[in-house]
C-alpha cells in the first residue's frame, strides 16, 4: 500500500526561500529553544522575541545561548516570519498586546499548533500568510534528534496564503528544524489541532491513568512499591520502542511471551472503552474540549492547580523519586 498524502523530505524542500529572511521565534520554552537552535544550525537567520525578563525566563536563556533577543514587539517588526512558540492559552493576550499591530503585509505568521486559529482566539489580518509547523515531539527530543543527524516526523498547514509561498515557507521551517530529514506532511489546521487534542486526551490521558491504576491496585494489595512502579511505568518504556520499531504484530508474536500475547489480545479490550474514545472524538470536533480548556484557563486553572497539588503529594510520585534514585533510567 502507499499513502495518499505526500511525504516531504529534504530533497523536496528548498531552504533558499528563507534566504535573506529573518525568522523571529516568539517564546523560548520547550519548542522555542529547540526550533531556534535547529534553525540557526541549519543556517537560518534567527532572532528571539521574549516577554519582560523580570517575569519570563526566556530572555535570559536565549541570550545565554548566544541569540539576539529583543521585546516581542521589536522581534515582530524585524522578522519576515513570526513563529509563535508561546504556550497556547497565553497566545491571544500576547498576540493582541504585542504582535497584531506590528504585523506588516506579506509577513508570515506561523504557529506550532493550530488551536488559536481554529477556535478564533487569534484573528490575523487578511494580508499576512498564516501557517503552522509542528514537530511531533517535545522540544528536547526535537533538539537531540537534530544533533544526532535525524529529526522528528512533522506536519505543516496553511490557513492563509497571500504571498503564494506560504506552504514553501512553512516547509522550509520544517526543513530547518530537521523534520524533512524523516518526513513531513501537509494537512489542515483543523486536523492538526483536533488530532493533537484528541491524542492528548485519549492516548496520554488514558496511558497515564492506566499507570496510576496499576500502581494503586498493586500497592493496595501489598505488592512492593518499587515493583508496582516498575510495572506501572518502566515496563511501558521497554516495549514502546520495540513496537515502534517492528509493529504491534511482530512485537506480540516475536518479542513478547506467549502468555503476554494472550493477555494483551483477550483482556486488553476490557480495559479500553471504545465508546468513550468515540465520544471524546466527537466532543473535540464540536469544540467542546477547547471550550472547557479556555474556560479553565480564563479562571486561573482551578481544576489543574487542585489536581497538581494532590498528584504531586501522592505516594506514586514519592515512589517515583526514590525509584529513579535507586534504579536510574536503565
Ligand atoms: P512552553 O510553555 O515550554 O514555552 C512557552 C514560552 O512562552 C516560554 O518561553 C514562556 O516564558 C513564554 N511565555 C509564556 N507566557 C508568556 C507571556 N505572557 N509573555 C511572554 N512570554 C510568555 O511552551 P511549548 O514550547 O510547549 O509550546 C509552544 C507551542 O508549541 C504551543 O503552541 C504548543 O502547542 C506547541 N507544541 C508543543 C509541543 C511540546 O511537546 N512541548 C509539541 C508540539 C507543539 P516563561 O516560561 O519564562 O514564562
Ligand atoms: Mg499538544
Amino acid at each position: 500500500m502507499s499513502f495518499t498524502e505526500k511525504i516531504y523530505r529534504d530533497e523536496d524542500v528548498d531552504l533558499g526561500v528563507l534566504k535573506g529572511k529573518t525568522v523571529g521565534i516568539i517564546g523560548y520554552g520547550s519548542q522555542g529553544y529547540a526550533q531556534a537552535n535547529n534553525l540557526r544550525d541549519s543556517g537560518v537567520d534567527v532572532i528571539i522575541g521574549a516577554g519582560d525578563r523580570r517575569f519570563h525566563s526566556g530572555w535570559d536563556k536565549a541570550e545565554k545561548d548566544g541569540f539576539t533577543v529583543m521585546s516581542i514587539e521589536d522581534a515582530v517588526k524585524k522578522s519576515d516570519v513570526v513563529h509563535i512558540l508561546l504556550q497556547d492559552p497565553a497566545q491571544p493576550e500576547v498576540y493582541y498586546s504585542s504582535v497584531h499591530a506590528n504585523l506588516k503585509k506579506g509577513q508570515t505568521l506561523s504557529f506550532a499548533h493550530g488551536f488559536a486559529i481554529l477556535y478564533g482566539t487569534i484573528k490575523p489580518p487578511k494580508d499576512v500568510d498564516v501557517v503552522l509547523f509542528v514537530p511531533n515531539g517535545p522540544g528536547p527530543v526535537v533538539r537531540q534528534k537534530y544533533l544526532n543527524g535525524s529529526g522528528i516526523y512533522g506536519c505543516v498547514a496553511v490557513d492563509q496564503d497571500v504571498t503564494g509561498k506560504a506552504a514553501e515557507i512553512a516547509l522550509a521551517i520544517a526543513k530547518g528544524v530537521g523534520s524533512t530529514r524523516v518526513g513531513t506532511i501537509l494537512m489542515s489546521f483543523q486536523h492538526e489541532t483536533e488530532g493533537d487534542n484528541f491524542e492528548e486526551q485519549v492516548l496520554y490521558g488514558g496511558a497515564i491513568h492506566l499507570m496510576r491504576g496499576i500502581y494503586k491496585v498493586m500497592t493496595e494489595n501489598g505488592y512492593p512499591k518499587s515493583f508496582a512502579y516498575a510495572k506501572a511505568i518502566r515496563s511501558i518504556r521497554s516495549i514502546i520502542d520495540d513496537i515502534d520499531e517492528v509493529g504491534i504484530e511482530a512485537y506480540l508474536t516475536g518479542r513478547a511471551s506467549r502468555t503476554c500475547e494472550f493477555a494483551v489480545r483477550t483482556s486488553g479490550p476490557r480495559v479500553v472503552n471504545y465508546d468513550e474514545i468515540q465520544k471524546i472524538f466527537e466532543e473535540t470536533e464540536r469544540g467542546e474540549f477547547a471550550k472547557r480548556w479556555l474556560l479553565e484557563f480564563s479562571q486561573g486553572m482551578p481544576v489543574l492547580n487542585r489536581m497538581r497539588r494532590t498528584w504531586q503529594d501522592s505516594d506514586m510520585e514519592a515512589t517515583g523519586i526514590e525509584f529513579r534514585k535507586r534504579f536510574g533510567l536503565s
